[in-house]
């Protein structure tokens, strides 16, 4: 190309450019801001001699997201099935629709038969209701802390929470459950020690001041050896409420997960309130929810706090979504068997091995993650690929977060969705072809 001041002189100008027909749908999608960014980078471009004045609208337009955010769909092959960085439940299709259906003005808190305000989120608070008989009462916040926070708030501000030394657990990024609540304003009274606490550690604390005794479930670690708890049932009959929080959301016990606490059995235990996350096990939206008795709920639903704490409308359309709809990605990938996630690897790595990939099927172990079922291992089948697959995969369209281990890198099938492995193998592909740049 010609010298720097020649190409200076070829540089389309920014208006013109901005004003090229075949940009007005990008405009449109995306807005002027934003396309405009792209065409300055593109015409530095041009400066620097690396792009050829003809072809900067191509450029831009080839540069230009699909959407004007950030927010990337990423294809989650780590084997963690509920991964926190990745945004924890894959929503279910069922549920993405819903949150279309709701995404304009909708219905949220009018009764369009009568033409009169109605409850909000009375569709999403039915079918949670429906799904656990046990509760007398339901409400939704907008995740789990907040769930816990309220519940603090409304039943024990200035009073005491009693809670086993064992249960004081930090949920993750530094943040602490203790430290959550005592900044609502209530006071904490542990018992027992790190290992082991019994019936008549809580008793001998349980006194006139106690607003509540949390049984939390700890919901990240295991705790094993010489230890002792308390069953909730065992808690229930001491003359104060018990709120149990269950973290992962699972509302009846699930067979493949035996040890993970679930809404219907506390309650039954005679829990006053259960507080859990809607992302986790459950498969759906962020959201805490809270099921109990009507009292307790009925205080929390009108404390002030709660206006603080309420979800919006497309909250509310994905998580009726979920506990209406059909299974969740979560559930599937909880029951999926190894029979059949290897029969999808073996297909996986035939094609990609005709791609000229060094892939092969490998036995692989998930877990379910995210403050779930800790301790808990999912037989599962990886595809393996070298290492050096890892980066390009991460940093590709969709990305594909994979694990590498021992000098390999594996995508695990269980948490990858069935109707993604084209995408899976599709994204293989395009490093593949681009190896002998990469020298993987
Ligand atoms: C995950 C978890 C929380 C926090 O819930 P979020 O929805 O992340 O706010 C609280 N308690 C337990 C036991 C948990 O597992």
């Amino acid at each position: 190309m010609a010298d720097p001041a020649d190409r200076r002189r070829r540089v389309p100008r920014t208006d013109s450019v901005l004003g090229d027909p075949r940009l007005d749908g990008a405009v449109g999608r995306l807005g002027r801001a934003l396309v405009k960014e792209a065409v300055t980078a593109a015409q530095d471009r041009v400066r620097a001699g690396a792009l050829e004045p003809d072809a900067l609208v191509d450029a831009v337009l080839d540069g230009l997201p699909a959407i004007p955010a950030t927010l990337r769909p990423v294809l989650n092959a780590t084997g963690v099935l509920l991964h926190t960085n990745l945004g924890r439940a894959p929503l279910s299709v069922a549920a993405r629709a819903a949150i279309l259906a709701a995404a304009g003005t909708t219905d949220v808190e009018v009764d369009l038969d009568t033409g009169r305000r109605g409850r909000r989120g009375r569709g999403a608070l039915g079918a949670l209701a429906a799904a656990v008989p046990d509760a007398q009462a339901v409400h939704v916040v907008n995740n789990g802390a907040a769930a816990l926070v309220l519940a603090a708030t409304a039943l024990a501000a200035g009073r005491e929470i009693v809670l086993a030394r064992g249960e004081m657990v930090e949920i993750g990024d530094g943040f602490r459950i203790p430290d959550l609540l005592v900044s609502t304003g209530a006071r904490l009274r542990e018992v027992g020690t790190t290992n082991r606490v019994t019936l008549d550690d809580y008793a001998a604390a349980v006194g006139a001041d106690t607003g509540f005794i949390l049984k939390l479930h700890p919901s990240n670690f295991v705790l094993t050896g010489f230890t002792a708890s308390v069953p909730t049932e065992d808690l229930c009959t001491l003359p104060v409420p018990v709120v149990v929080d269950i973290g992962s959301g699972l509302l009846a016990r699930h067979t493949a997960l035996r040890d993970e606490p679930d809404a219907a059995s506390a309650l039954r235990a005679g829990a006053a309130l259960v507080t859990a996350s809607g992302d986790k096990l459950l498969g759906g939206p962020q959201a805490g929810l809270l099921l109990g008795r009507a009292a307790e709920v009925e205080r929390l639903r009108r404390h002030p706090l709660a206006r603080a704490l309420r979800v919006d409308k497309l909250t509310l359309a994905a998580l009726e979504a979920t506990l209406r709809g059909p299974a969740t990605p979560t559930a599937r990938a909880l029951t999926v068997t190894v029979e059949e996630l290897r029969t999808r690897a073996d297909r996986l790595t035939t094609l990609l091995r005709a791609g000229g990939a060094d892939a092969i099927a490998v036995d692989s172990q998930a877990a379910v993650g995210g403050g779930g079922a800790p301790g808990v291992l999912l037989p599962s089948v990886a595809v393996s690929l070298p290492a050096g697959y890892a980066g390009p995969l991460r940093r590709g369209d969709p990305a594909v977060l994979a694990r590498v281990e021992q000098g390999r890198c594996l995508l695990d099938l269980r948490a990858v969705d069935p109707t993604d492995d084209r995408a899976l193998q599709q994204a293989v592909h395009v490093v593949n072809n681009g190896a002998a740049a990469l020298v993987l």
